[in-house]
């Protein structure tokens, strides 16, 4: 199957805003294994979205749209469509109370312009209910021709691609893809491709992409079966000879964080937790209490920016800092005990580095920053490099930090 992704709105074209939903429906449509041959823009103008579609059906047999399925008067994606397919549309019950209810949620008065939000294929489709906004998605198919029409906000697009439009497509082919996700830290997208490129060029059925996605390495491995055994029973000896090859950089496999991992670890093993931070200036504890129960061991941050807040709050020696500096392995573990110590906590966590653009010495270049991890009196201190601006270089080094603890805590003698 050949496909075409239409992004339809004005704000793409202007660039205010980004065409994310194009990548994300590239990637899911190569991992379906649809060939994906033309990507278009096109603003909120009737004639041209009409020339536009014409023009992709007369190339591809599959076009799949996001934007213009709001209310307004421009919103007109779906209408066009019904041109092409020579559909009519009809009033659906469900997705009229689907609207008014999320209008009677948010308190907000249901113009008659959303009516047109409810209407759907009266036979050559099916509308794709939206659980996440107001807009159902609308399919429509005729004559080896298919629309898929999703919204433009990606957090409705995305889970109504993989529960809805996935399933809907695969269906389409005799064969089914299957993947499986395993999330890589601690190395570069480009370096962890060379440890395992001659893996990936080995392979045809299953295949495997690597991609970068916020700052970590992700490989994906994809099989072509008839069933879901038959492409786990391809995937898995890959999958084997990926995890033997990269270890322990593996994290975790799956649509999950770094954070969301450690948070875990912590709270299987029950260890609580407390952080001093410096140059990541409380990074470490906003990502660890994006998790939902990370209460149950997460007991304080701290942000020690100062020297003198190092030694009042941490207890960091004087004569530590006056000898060795603030951006040092002996004041980051005297953090990192000093947290744990005056928190109570089971595991104190600190960092303390150079996070620019000024302040760097050859010494202690822009980008150094030490990492303590306290564990049960116990403490590593580990050192990093970060590239990039300032605030890349402190969110950089929060991943570390965070790595660096997963790995302590998945010690076996943990
Ligand atoms: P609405 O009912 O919200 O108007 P719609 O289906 O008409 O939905 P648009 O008006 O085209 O969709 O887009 C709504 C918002 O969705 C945009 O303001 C933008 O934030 C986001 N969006 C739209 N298209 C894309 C895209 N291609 N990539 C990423 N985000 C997008
Ligand atoms: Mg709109």
């Amino acid at each position: 199957m050949k496909a075409e992704i239409l992004a339809v709105g004005t704000e793409l074209l202007l660039g205010d805003i980004l065409n994310t939903n194009a990548q994300y429906l590239a990637k899911e449509l190569a991992s379906l294994g649809i060939d994906v041959y033309y990507q278009s823009v096109i603003g909120d103008n009737p004639k041209r979205l009409e020339d536009t579609l014409f023009h992709a059906f007369s190339r591809v047999d599959l076009v799949i749209t996001t934007g213009g399925l709001g209310p307004t008067e421009d919103d007109l994606t779906k209408e066009t469509a019904a041109k092409y397919f020579d559909e009519e549309l009809l009033l659906d019950q469900r997705a009229l109370s689907e609207i008014e209810a999320v209008f009677a949620k948010t308190g907000r008065v249901m113009t008659e312009n959303n009516l047109k939000q409810a209407y759907v294929p009266k036979e050559n489709g099916f509308p794709l209910y939206n659980a996440n906004g107001t807009a159902p998605g609308v399919v429509m198919e005729k004559n080896g021709k298919i629309i898929v029409m999703l919204p433009g906000p990606p957090k409705e697009v995305i889970p109504m691609f993989e529960n809805q439009v996935e399933p809907y497509l695969a269906s389409k082919s005799e064969y089914l893809f299957h993947s499986r996700i395993l999330r890589v830290a601690s190395v570069g997208e480009s370096a962890m491709e060379s440890k395992v490129k001659d893996i990936i060029d080995a392979q045809t059925n299953p295949t495997i992409a690597p991609y970068a996605k916020d700052g970590e390495a992700i490989l994906r491995i994809t099989a072509k079966a008839k069933s879901l055994e038959e492409a786990n029973a391809l995937i898995d000896p890959v999958a084997e000879a990926l995890y033997a090859r990269l270890g322990k950089a593996i994290y975790a496999e799956g649509e999950t964080t770094m954070e969301t991992e450690v948070a875990k670890l912590l709270i299987a093993k029950q260890k609580t937790i407390a952080v001093a931070e410096s140059c990541t200036g409380g990074l470490i504890a906003a990502n660890l209490i994006r998790y939902p129960g990370i209460s149950e061991v997460f007991l304080e941050g701290c942000v020690t920016y100062s020297n003198e807040a190092k030694e009042n709050r941490l207890d960091v020696n004087c004569k530590t800092l006056e000898i060795h500096g603030a951006v040092s392995p002996e004041t980051a573990k005297e953090m990192a005990e000093g947290i744990a110590k005056t928190s109570g906590a089971n595991i104190g966590v600190s960092t303390t580095g150079v996070a620019g653009p000024d302040g760097g010495t050859p010494e202690k270049p822009v980008g150094l920053v030490y990492i303590g991890i306290c564990i049960d009196g116990i403490t590593i201190v580990k050192e990093f490099h970060g590239f990039g601006d300032r605030n890349k270089i402190r969110e950089r080094a929060t991943y570390y930090a965070l790595n660096c603890l997963r790995k302590q805590l998945q010690a076996d003698n943990m």
